[in-house]
């Protein structure tokens, strides 16, 4: 069915409606619409984030009109929930944005830096139109000017458990997801006839089992579930398994006397890996003086903003914090704001860890670190987190011999490592065990997962399962 036919479909005679704008057989770009109680509520606005061409679709056509959104519920602060709040205000939204404090902190952050990058990624294309003798005017997708208006529509702030009334009639919870700091799943609740209709999105589900973060929670009943399947074909190998790999891979490494870099995703993943590395230094699993580059602004913003709500991690961490020890901090650990830093780190050809953004290699520091220790049989990459299909880190994942990194042809000697007991996402059994532990669903709607992915966890799961197209309609 192509996209266009499934905006037609309409089935049922509910008095609510539920499209899907974002994430609708792919990972990104999340963005959910529930109308109902004479109210238009969103459920997420993310970037579409991917090769070049994915990337383009953030300019075309939400599939509704921005100015009439009422009220948009914020799941977490990742770019692929709230990359494309700052157009939503910038085509008309005027509404109020909810999420959890730590996700308003977050938020701030990641879309200022967007915003940074839209406006830089613009200037670059528009002199190359110059050189070219092209008389061509890009427009970023937002400015700054766009996220401070976004900021200002933030209102209420969600309490994990606490009611917030959205209308008479509709309300909404917001749950621990476990996935990120401050991420949530959210029940909406729509009064109709003696018994609510409750519809619950999921967000991103965390992976239980991992230091910092609780594990997710979720309500005992819900009508409807719309939930997120990322990794809904494969299970995770336990945490403590890939601690010991990331210290072997790094020891390893050290004694061929080459550098290991990590892409990373700032948000979570780097305080992971921090947390991770403090704790193999700890325990003598790695030499105690290890230089530890974290080469991303963005990564120490969050890591700043992580060191402000101690009250939101596991018991373990929030004990050290009560002893005022720094769950992110030891003595080898640099923080590299400045870009000249960045580039200094290049004279480094062995001994050092590398942390730098962004996670899919698509952009950011990481790719002047790969185009110097890439083609280095001694250097390792460890790639801790999701690679979509169409990225760099994809396609080194899946073997590539040679990549294209800044107009030169790359060789890649360096070890590959993919580790994925880091990841923040819930594995197969994970989500079939959150998704079972509600009663009472009628249906479960999947989302945020790559369609042969999808396709693996609907046959696991009870019940009518509906695997939604872009900008598909259901009345319920
Ligand atoms: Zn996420």
């Amino acid at each position: 069915m192509t996209s266009a036919a499934a905006a037609q479909t309409w089935r049922g005679n509910g008095s609510m409606k539920l499209s899907f704008h974002g994430a609708a057989r792919s990972v990104t770009g999340s963005c959910h619409l529930v109308e109902a109680a004479g109210r238009r509520i969103l459920v997420d606005c993310g970037m579409i984030q991917g090769s070049r061409d994915l990337e383009e679709e953030n300019a075309t056509a939400f599939g509704f009109e921005p100015h009439a959104i009422d009220i948009v519920l914020l799941t977490h602060a990742h770019l692929d929930h709230c990359g494309r709040l700052p157009l939503l205000v910038k085509r008309g939204f005027r509404g109020e944005i909810i999420a959890t404090e730590a996700t308003r902190d977050l938020a701030r952050l990641v879309l200022f830096d967007a915003a940074h990058l839209q406006e830089e990624d613009t200037r670059r294309r528009q002199r190359g139109a110059h050189r070219r003798g092209v008389d061509e005017v890009e427009m970023p997708l937002f400015t700054l000017l766009d996220v401070f208006d976004t900021l200002d529509r933030f209102g209420r702030r969600a309490e994990y458990g606490a009611t917030i009334e959205l209308a008479p009639g509709l309300r909404v919870r917001f749950f621990d997801a476990g996935h990120i700091l401050g991420s949530a799943s959210v029940l909406i609740e729509i009064d109709q006839g003696d018994e609510p209709r409750r519809v619950l999105f999921s967000g991103d589900l965390g992976n239980a089992g991992r230091p910092l973060l609780a594990p997710p929670s979720a309500p005992a009943e819900a009508d409807i579930v719309v939930m997120e399947s990322t990794y809904g074909d494969r299970r995770h190998r336990p945490y403590a398994a890939s601690v010991e790999e990331l210290c072997e891979a790094i020891a390893a490494t050290f004694r061929r006397g080459g550098n290991v870099i990590i892409p990373t995703f700032a948000l979570e993943r780097a305080q992971e890996i921090l947390f991770a590395l403090r704790q193999g230094i700890e325990q003598s699993r790695l030499p105690p003086s290890m230089a530890v580059f974290l080469d991303s602004p963005l990564a120490i913003g969050a890591t700043e903003i992580f060191r402000r709500h101690p009250r939101l991690y596991s018991a373990e961490v929030a004990a050290l914090f009560a002893h005022h020890r720094d769950p992110f901090s030891f003595a080898g650990l640099h923080f590299v704001r400045e870009a000249a830093d960045s580039i200094a780190i290049n004279r480094v050809t062995g001994g050092a860890v590398i942390m730098a953004g962004s996670g899919m290699c698509t952009g950011g520091r990481v790719r002047h670190h790969l185009r110097h220790n890439l083609w280095r049989p001694e250097a390792s990459i460890v790639f801790v987190g999701f690679a979509a299909n169409g990225t760099l880190a994809r396609r080194i994942i899946d073997g590539a011999r040679q990549v294209d990194l800044f107009g030169e042809a790359i060789s890649v000697r360096a070890q590959i490592h993919t580790i994925n007991g880091f990841s923040a996402h819930a594995d197969q059994q994970e989500l079939i065990d959150w998704r079972g532990r509600i009663a009472g669903v009628e249906k479960t709607f999947l989302v945020h997962g790559e369609e042969t992915v999808m396709s693996v966890l609907a046959e696991k799961l009870p019940g009518p399962v509906e695997m939604p197209y872009q900008h598909q309609a259901f009345a319920l």
